[in-house]
């Protein structure tokens, strides 16, 4: 009677446990189903990243998380996001494939658990020494859309006793298969996006290139007529070639895969070079345009061409939106550590609250339009240029007065 007793007290408890078992199970797919829900609704990539590596962390009770993209066109296995201090440093980091973890995972298409890296001759060390984060341990497992490895999902540092367990593996396994599903929709509509922006920019000189064209061949035309209108072809034809160089020269650093040369540069003799080119254009407006520069300006490391093209960004935005007659000013001053250039000119000024936006993708100021054209690429080139020195862009306007652009480069060595 007692074992009896006994015996239907373990069966009880066992199926406690089995409820509880349930339970738990139940609450970790309702986890994954608001998880795969708030995943597939972000189509903006680098925040679904960031998403994506929050979520990972709290699922997985780990201190940090990672993802590595494999690049289509070059096979690169690179940082797209970490979070964690620093982070931004990752932006980019490419990992060697042949002997890295998460080189493994690709390889493999199998999740690997690292338990200690210090006891781990994969572990890639050099990302920590960027980051300042100290990796213990990882658990990485691939992320795969359509049976095809897209990259790698990584978290790091297990919190909780004992390490990753099975369940963890499985965990961040269905997390990394709807994470790299909506990895994928975000790239094509970020790729249909741009494309889209892109052509619309281009759509407004071919149309009126078509145009008047078609207005060439009508009969009847006086000569002066056809002149002006051949005119404006040959300025939209213009026009169309610059936006091109522009949309090129932005797409390549926006790629990531531009690299700069490090040379020595003479910051003085760049600007004295833009400005040359510069002249006639604001000859043509009556705009003085001048040098300032102290004696014996130390060189800076860095990549003179580039350089000069953020020099000639600058120098032709404060022509174009100039007065005739007004100033454009080049100031290049010495500082601890840094050079800093200024490009003031007596235009019109920029309003505040178009200030904070100028330097993205596309941006132009309401009503520039009609007034002078342009792309809206030529300041997001410049800062992007400026920011693989390491540098810094700033602007300060007062309407009706003038703007001035600041470009900051460091001068000490080791920042390129
Ligand atoms: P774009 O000149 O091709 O339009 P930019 O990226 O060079 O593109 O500039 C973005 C916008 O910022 C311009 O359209 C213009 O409205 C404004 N802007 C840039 N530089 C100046 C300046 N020196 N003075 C006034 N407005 C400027």
């Amino acid at each position: 009677m007692r074992e009896d007793a006994q015996d239907i007290q373990k069966v009880v408890e066992e199926l406690r446990a089995l409820v509880e078992r349930q339970r738990e199970e139940i609450a970790r797919l309702e986890r994954m189903l608001e998880v795969s829900r708030e995943i597939n609704s972000n189509l903006d990539l680098r925040e679904l990243l960031i998403d994506i590596q929050r979520i990972a962390t709290v699922l997985t009770v780990t201190e940090a998380s990672s993802i590595m993209l494999l690049d289509k066109k070059t096979g690169e296995l690179y940082f797209e996001t970490a979070t964690g201090e620093a982070s931004d440093e990752l932006t980019r980091i490419t990992v060697p494939i042949e002997g890295s973890i998460a080189g493994e995972v690709i390889k493999t298409g199998q999740p690997v658990i690292v338990a200690d890296v210090r006891k781990d001759p994969r572990h890639y060390e050099q990302v920590d020494d960027i980051t300042k984060f100290s990796t213990k341990s990882i658990l990485a497992v691939p992320l795969v859309v359509k049976d095809k490895i897209i990259g790698v999902l990584e978290v790091l540092n297990k919190l909780e006793e004992g390490g990753f367990t099975e369940e963890d593996v499985e965990v961040l396994t269905t997390m990394a298969d709807h994470a790299a599903v909506a990895i994928e929709n975000a790239r094509l509509f970020q790729q249909s996006d741009l494309i889209s922006e892109v052509v619309h920019e281009l759509r407004a000189p071919v149309t009126s290139i078509v145009g008047y064209a078609q207005m060439l061949k009508m009969p009847d035309i006086p000569g002066e007529t056809k002149q002006q209108f051949a005119e404006v072809i040959r300025r939209e034809a213009a026009r169309l070639g610059n936006m091109i160089n522009d949309f090129l020269d932005w797409a390549r650093l926006e790629s990531g895969r531009v690299h700069l040369t490090r040379e020595p540069v003479d910051l003085r003799a760049v600007a004295e070079e833009a400005i040359l080119i510069m002249r006639p254009q604001a000859d043509q407006r009556c705009i003085t345009m001048e040098l300032h520069a102290p004696d014996g300006v130390p060189e800076i490391i860095g990549d003179a061409k580039r350089l000069k093209q953020v020099l000639l960004n600058l120098l032709s935005n404060a022509v174009k939106y100039n007065r005739d007659g007004g100033r454009v000013d080049v100031e290049i001053s010495v500082q601890p550590e840094a050079l800093q250039l200024a490009v003031r000119d007596s235009g019109q000024g920029i309003p505040a609250e178009d200030l904070p936006n100028i330097f993205q993708r596309f941006y132009r100021v309401a009503g520039t339009e009609d007034q002078v054209k342009g792309t809206g690429l030529g300041l997001c080139v410049a800062k992007q240029i400026v920011e693989k020195h390491g540098g810094e862009i700033t602007v300060s306007s007062e309407l009706g007065v003038g703007t001035t652009f600041y470009v900051t480069l460091p001068s000490g060595d080791g920042h390129l």
